[in-house]
């Protein structure tokens, strides 16, 4: 299994539907594709998906620190040793979580071909399936509802909203939505760090009998005390993205109770190795997790699905950022059906890439 070549292929990606989040408007995406070969001729392949806002990475970034850092650092290695590759590429260079996520989790996809198993069992199957939400960006509340009743009509049972701009325009998106989709449907909020505590509880309060399963990142990702305080007085949970990178922020998070649980992207823990640990961090602190994601690829989609089931306290999922991609550059490694994100039975992400 020793790495003789590392390859990456820039693609772009533009969206079928735009979408708002109290950042940005989203129109393309850029991943980096990575393709580490063995000197026996196996094949496995990561994608980074880098997120300006969040990690401050770009396709540009990623690429170079493969190119000139990371690619080299993996040349002659063993790549059945991922944990001490993971600690080589954390020290080559810092940061760089998206180009690291993309390699750590080819070698993965490689690990799980040269086991004959697909990667959900080597990870350990605590379930076969996972429920999965689909995010709408901001738009007018009619534009919302629209989505939201397509989604539904497709098999959908959950539903993230954006929001995060006005907490009353929220609050009025919310309901429309629930009253058009009906009770059963559940129905999550990100507010991508948009409020202060009292807006925040404010817009809490009012969407008190609602039914939102839980609110993400109320406030700034940086200031913990208002976090800690919005989950405190909330009496719907809250999730926190922005706010925790890193396992360290993960350990924080729980020793102090920021919040009720975390959101958990491959790109933000720099792979699977590190999203792994930050369940466990998590688990041990009684916070649940969500396997998150950016606008990725099926690629690294599929990796966060293998996680999200083979760990019984990753509750949540959120794996819908290929669905809106104009087109993908690889098949196979998930179906969905019926709302629920399923990994399939082949060897490591079980994907079949055409580059
Ligand atoms: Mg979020």
């Amino acid at each position: 299994m020793i790495i003789r070549n590392v390859e990456i292929f820039p693609v772009s990606f533009r969206l079928t539907e735009s979408y708002a989040t109290a950042y940005e408007t989203t129109s393309e995406v850029h991943n980096v594709v990575c393709r580490i070969e063995t000197k026996t001729g196996l094949v496995g392949w990561g994608n980074a998906a880098p997120d300006p806002y969040v990690m401050g990475e770009t396709s540009t970034s990623v690429v170079q620190a493969i190119n000139q850092q990371l690619g080299p650092a993996l040349l002659g290695e063993d790549a059945t040793r991922i944990h001490y590759l993971h600690a080589k590429l954390s020290e080559a260079v810092p940061g760089n979580y998206a180009a690291k996520a993309g390699l750590n989790i080819a070698l993965y996809d490689l690990l799980g071909k040269r086991a004959g198993l697909p990667l959900y069992q080597l990870l350990g199957c605590y379930r076969r399936k996972i429920l999965t939400s689909v995010t709408i960006g901001i738009a007018p509340p009619g534009e919302t509802v629209r989505r939201a009743v397509a989604l539904a009509g497709r098999g959908f049972k959950a539903l993230k909203l954006k929001g995060g701009r006005d907490w009353e325009e929220d609050v009025a998106r919310v309901r429309r939505v629930r009253e058009a989709v009906g009770k059963e449907m559940l129905l999550r909020l990100d507010a991508n760090q948009g409020y202060g505590v009292e807006e925040a509880l404010s817009l809490i309060q009012a969407l008190e009998g609602v039914g939102i399963e839980f609110l993400e990142q109320p406030t700034r990702a940086e200031q913990l005390s208002s976090l800690q305080e919005v989950t405190a007085r909330s009496r719907i949970p809250i999730m926190a993205d922005e706010t925790v990178l890193s396992s360290t922020d993960t350990f924080r998070v729980a020793a102090h109770y920021y919040a009720d649980h975390i959101n958990i992207k491959l790109m933000k823990a720099g792979g699977l190795t590190n999203a792994v640990r930050m369940n466990i961090i998590a688990e041990a602190g009684e916070i649940e997790t969500m396997a998150g994601c950016m606008d990725e690829s099926i690629i690294s989609i599929a990796a966060a699905a293998h996680f999200a089931v083979a760990f019984r306290n990753v509750h949540y999922a959120d794996l819908d950022g290929h669905l809106d991609l104009d087109r993908d550059v690889a098949r196979g490694g998930i179906v969905i059906e019926d709302g629920f994100v399923i990994p399939v039975d082949r060897p490591g992400l079980g994907l079949e890439v055409d580059l």
